[in-house]
C-alpha cells in the first residue's frame, strides 16, 4: 500500500493544486478556510472571505470557444495572484467561481480591495487567437464573524451576497452585511 508519506512533494503539491489555473483546489481550500478561522478564533480576530463568479462565461465559451474560456481562467487567476499579498489564499472553488480567504482584514479593509479585484478583471488585456476577451466577475464579500461564524456558515453568506451582486447587474462587490437578514428556517411540522 501506498502511505503518505512516501509520496514526493510534487505529487504532495499537485493534490492540492487546480490543474487549469496552479490555484489551490477546492479540498485545499476547505483544508485553509478551516485553518484560518480557527486562526483568527485564536489570534487575529478578523477575516474576509470573497467568493467571485465569472460574468455570462457560458456565452464566452460558445462564443470563442473551450479554449477560449480555459484561457479566461487562467488570466483571472494570474490577475488574482498579482493583486494578493502574501498569507491571502486563493483557490478556484468550482469551474468559474474563484474564492479569496483574506486573513486579518475585516469589512473595512476587504471592500476596497475586493473593488480593485474586480476593476482588475475587468480591464485584463485577455487575447486568444487573435480574439480580445471581456471578461467580468461578480463578487461576495462575507466577513467572519459577524456574517457567518462557522465555515459553512461564513461560505453561505459569501454566496448569498455573490447571487445578490449577479441580480443587481453583475460586475459588481456585495458585502453580506448590506443584505437582509435570510429568512428563518420554517418551524417543524407538529407530529400528528
Ligand atoms: P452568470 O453570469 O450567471 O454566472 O452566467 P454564467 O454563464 O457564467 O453561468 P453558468 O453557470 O450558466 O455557466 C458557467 C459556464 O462555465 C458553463 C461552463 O461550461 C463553464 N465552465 C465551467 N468550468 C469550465 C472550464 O474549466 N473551462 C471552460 N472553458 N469553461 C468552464
Ligand atoms: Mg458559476
Ligand atoms: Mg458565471
Amino acid at each position: 500500500m501506498l502511505r503518505i508519506h512516501e509520496l514526493t512533494d510534487g505529487e504532495r503539491r499537485r493534490a492540492m493544486e487546480d490543474g487549469l489555473t496552479g490555484l489551490l483546489n477546492r479540498r485545499a481550500f476547505d483544508l485553509e478556510l478551516a485553518r484560518a478561522i480557527s486562526n483568527a478564533d485564536r489570534r487575529t480576530g478578523k477575516l474576509a472571505l470573497l467568493l467571485l463568479d465569472l460574468d455570462h462565461f457560458k456565452k464566452l465559451n460558445d462564443t470563442y470557444g473551450h479554449p477560449a474560456g480555459d484561457a479566461a481562467l487562467r488570466g483571472t487567476a494570474q490577475t488574482l495572484a498579482r493583486l494578493l499579498r502574501k498569507g491571502d489564499v486563493a483557490a478556484r472553488y468550482g469551474g468559474e467561481e474563484f474564492v479569496v480567504i483574506l486573513p486579518e482584514a475585516d469589512a473595512a479593509g476587504a471592500a476596497p480591495l475586493a473593488e480593485r479585484i474586480r476593476q482588475a478583471v475587468e480591464a485584463q488585456q485577455l487575447v486568444f487567437e487573435g480574439a480580445r476577451l471581456a471578461v467580468t466577475a461578480s463578487f461576495g464579500l462575507a466577513v467572519w464573524p459577524g456574517d457567518g461564524k462557522t465555515q459553512e456558515a461564513l461560505l453561505a453568506a459569501a454566496d448569498r451576497a455573490l447571487y445578490a451582486a449577479k441580480q443587481a447587474g453583475r460586475n459588481r462587490v456585495v458585502p453580506a452585511a448590506t443584505l437582509p437578514p435570510p429568512a428563518p428556517e420554517p418551524p417543524a411540522e407538529p407530529a400528528p
